[in-house]
Parts: structure tokens; C-alpha cells; sequence
């Protein structure tokens, strides 16, 4: 229990509820009773089966075969961007749709940078028939196309946050400012294991199925369920919470948590924030983010929109703080390199995010014939554009 959250929310000096007044209501009433539906029968079955017929897990456990060779160990991935939509994203926005649901729920509002969430939500919302309202920034509404698209097409009505930046952290002040405006009808769906208690855990506790399921596949293929390593990236760290969940007492498992390094971790154009990062308080929870010395949020940049986040979740900032896991940061251009040698040692095309976990492995002395676990938290197909324009650099150079 060392690693799991306490009464108040907090995981050791991580965590919390820090909102104003006025949402006070809202998180109370969440924190009373999503325990009580995550645990109830009627609630397990109905969000078993979706995850079963719907989404389509258990996803594989395959062991890399031409991947193990090259790193001479046993590698295999977890396969969530075979989850229908396309991540991981969707374990967790189906459990939400559960529990907005028995809450009495009749419209869902979200925050979305680069879109995944957004789709994600929308994806379960026509699968209720809830209304569905999406923020997102001005500015990634233009930058983020297909999946605006896609959410209209879902029957979402997608509002941009004209404020600040017009980017991710405008979104979700929006998203805030309607929750307060609308405190009885409205659940607000969070994208990660990030914002105020209850989000960390209950977020951590919907991907959790990630690590439930490797502890009985990996048994069945080597006889343990116990790996010596995981590695997986963290943005806010949903897939990784998921990955590492059923794993967190188990001091054999190293855990590996592998953040966005940009265009190096010192070029200021970076989002590597468990080397960056300092304590205080980001969309109500305190945590480790990357901050000026009067506080301000140092904007992050990463190539990968999922993992250009200025802070962590604080399960995973206890985490790192207590040396239980440990972080590595990897750049763009490691990343680029990660995601094409998969493709091509493997002919699977991981989501940009995902390549950096993969970019890890050059990064860790791997011993002989180590059994190592990679959450494959995303496919490729949304980071097409990018990977085009690396290819055409080879080409060129
Ligand atoms: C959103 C996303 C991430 C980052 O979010 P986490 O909450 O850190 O998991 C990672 N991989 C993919 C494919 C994503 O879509």
C-alpha cells in the first residue's frame, strides 16, 4: 500500500484536492462515491463487457521476437493500440461514461490538446447517447484537424478556448468554468491521472486492467507474472499508471518511466519534468511541473502533443521522488528513430508517444535474456504527417 493513495487524497507529499470553493460540491461528490460504483458488481460486469466487446481486450502480450534479438532479451509488448480508437485512452473514458451514468449524469464536458481524449470521449458518449461537449484551443483545433473531425462526426460539439495560449491549458480552464456553471447535470471527464482527488486514482484504477491482464499473460507464456522491468511514457501518466498499477509492491519489477526530452532536456524547448520540474500546484493537485521562480508554467514542447504536458501526475511524481521508479528522458529525433526501427524490425507503427518508451531501451543496460514489458500505449496512424516529414529528411540527407 506504500504507493497507493491515502484518505485525503495525497500520495506521500503528492496529490490532493486544490479547487476553488465553488467546485467544492462537484469533487465531494465524487470522492463519496466512486469507490463505491468502481466496486460494485453491476458496475464490473457492464464495464467488463465493454472492455471486452467493445474495445476488444484482453489486447496481446506478444513477445517481440526481433526486438528481443537486437537488445539480446525478451521483450514484449503490451498491444493498447490495438484498443478500439487507437490507445489506451479509452479504458479509461469508458469506465468514466459507468460512473456519470450512476451519478445521474446527462451531459459530458472534456479538455483535449492534441484531440486523442476528445475522440476518446466522444467515442463513448454516442455509445450512451450523452450529450458531449468538447474543449479545446484555438489554436490545436487548427493544428489537430482530423481529430476535430472525427468528434463531429461522433456528434460532439467541439467549443475552442480563445484565451492565452488557445492550447491545452486554456481548454481545460473552460472546461473548469462550465463544471461550476453546471454542478448537478454535468460529469467532467479527465483524460489522465492527473487534477484534483479523486482523478489520480480513479483514472489509475480504470487503466489498472492494463497490468491485471499482463500479470496472467506473461504467466501463462513464461510461467511468472512477474517481469524485471516495465517501461512505459508519461504524459499525465494514465498508461503507465495502468502498466506499473498491479506492479507497485513488487520491488523484483523495476519501473521505468520515460517523459518527453523535446529538443534536449536543457534547449528550454522541452517537457522533461521530473528533471525540470519543482513542487507546487497544476490543475488542482500538487505535483512536480516545470515553473519559473515566480511560478509561472513554463510552456513544455514536445513533438508528441501526449506527452507536451508541463507537469505529472502526482502518483508519478511520488513515484520518482521515492526512487520506486525511475525516469528517463528522450528526445524527438530519438524518438523518430525508435518509432521507424519498430516499424521496421516489427511491422507494428507506434503513436509518437509510445516511441519514446521504446527509445528507452537504447538507454538502459539491459541484461541477458532480461524479460522486459513495453506498453505499446498507441498506433501510429495520427503521427503519419510527422513521420513522412523524418523520412523525407533521410532521404535528403
Ligand atoms: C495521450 C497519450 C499518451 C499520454 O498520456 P498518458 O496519460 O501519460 O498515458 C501516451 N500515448 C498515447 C498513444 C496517447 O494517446
Amino acid at each position: 500500500m506504500r504507493y497507493s493513495v491515502d484518505q485525503e487524497g495525497f500520495y506521500g507529499v503528492f496529490g490532493g484536492a486544490f479547487v476553488p470553493e465553488m467546485l467544492y460540491p462537484n469533487v465531494e461528490e465524487l470522492q463519496s462515491e466512486y469507490l463505491n460504483i468502481i466496486n460494485d458488481v453491476d458496475f464490473q460486469e457492464e464495464y467488463d463487457d465493454l472492455l471486452k466487446n467493445y474495445v476488444g481486450r484482453p489486447t496481446p502480450l506478444y513477445l517481440a521476437k526481433r526486438l528481443s534479438e537486437k537488445y539480446k532479451a525478451r521483450i514484449y509488448l503490451k498491444r493498447e493500440d490495438l484498443c478500439h480508437t487507437g490507445a489506451h485512452k479509452v479504458n479509461n473514458t469508458i469506465g468514466q461514461i459507468l460512473i456519470a451514468q450512476r451519478l445521474g449524469k446527462k451531459r459530458i464536458i472534456a479538455e483535449t490538446g492534441a484531440g486523442q481524449h476528445g475522440v476518446a470521449t466522444a467515442t463513448v458518449c454516442a455509445l450512451m447517447g450523452l450529450e458531449c461537449i468538447v474543449y479545446m484551443g484555438a489554436v490545436d483545433i487548427k493544428r489537430q484537424a482530423p481529430n476535430v473531425a472525427r468528434m463531429k462526426m461522433l456528434g460532439a460539439e467541439v467549443r475552442p478556448a480563445t484565451s492565452g495560449s488557445q492550447t491545452l491549458k486554456d481548454a481545460t480552464n473552460e472546461a473548469i468554468r462550465d463544471w461550476i456553471g453546471n454542478p448537478t447535470d454535468t460529469h467532467y471527464i479527465i483524460g489522465s491521472v492527473v487534477g484534483p482527488h479523486p482523478y489520480p486514482d480513479m483514472v489509475a484504477r480504470l487503466q489498472a486492467i492494463i497490468s491485471k491482464e499482463m500479470r496472467w499473460q506473461l504467466h501463462e507464456a513464461e510461467g511468472t507474472e512477474l517481469p524485471e522491468r516495465i517501461v512505459a511514457c508519461v504524459g499525465g501518466g494514465s498508461n503507465a499508471a495502468g502498466a506499473f498499477y498491479h506492479y507497485l509492491n513488487e520491488d523484483s519489477v523495476g519501473l521505468v518511466s520515460v517523459e518527453a526530452a523535446g529538443l534536449g532536456i536543457h534547449s528550454g524547448e522541452s517537457a522533461a519534468t521530473s528533471v525540470l520540474g519543482t513542487k507546487g500546484i497544476i490543475h488542482g493537485s500538487r505535483t512536480l511541473l516545470m515553473q519559473d521562480e515566480d511560478g509561472q508554467i513554463i510552456e513544455p514542447y514536445s513533438i508528441s502533443a501526449g506527452l507536451d504536458y508541463p507537469g505529472i501526475g502526482p502518483m508519478h511524481a511520488h513515484l520518482i521522488d521515492s526512487g520506486r521508479a525511475k525516469a528517463i528522458s528522450i528526445t524527438d529525433k530519438e524518438a523518430l528513430e525508435a518509432a521507424l526501427m519498430l516499424s521496421r524490425i516489427e511491422g507494428i507503427i507506434p503513436a509518437l508517444e509510445t516511441a519514446h518508451a521504446l527509445a528507452a531501451l537504447d538507454k538502459m543496460s539491459i541484461k541477458e535474456n532480461e524479460l522486459i514489458i513495453v506498453n505499446l500505449s498507441g498506433r501510429g496512424d495520427k503521427d503519419l504527417a510527422a513521420y513522412q516529414t523524418y523520412l523525407e529528411g533521410l532521404n535528403d540527407g
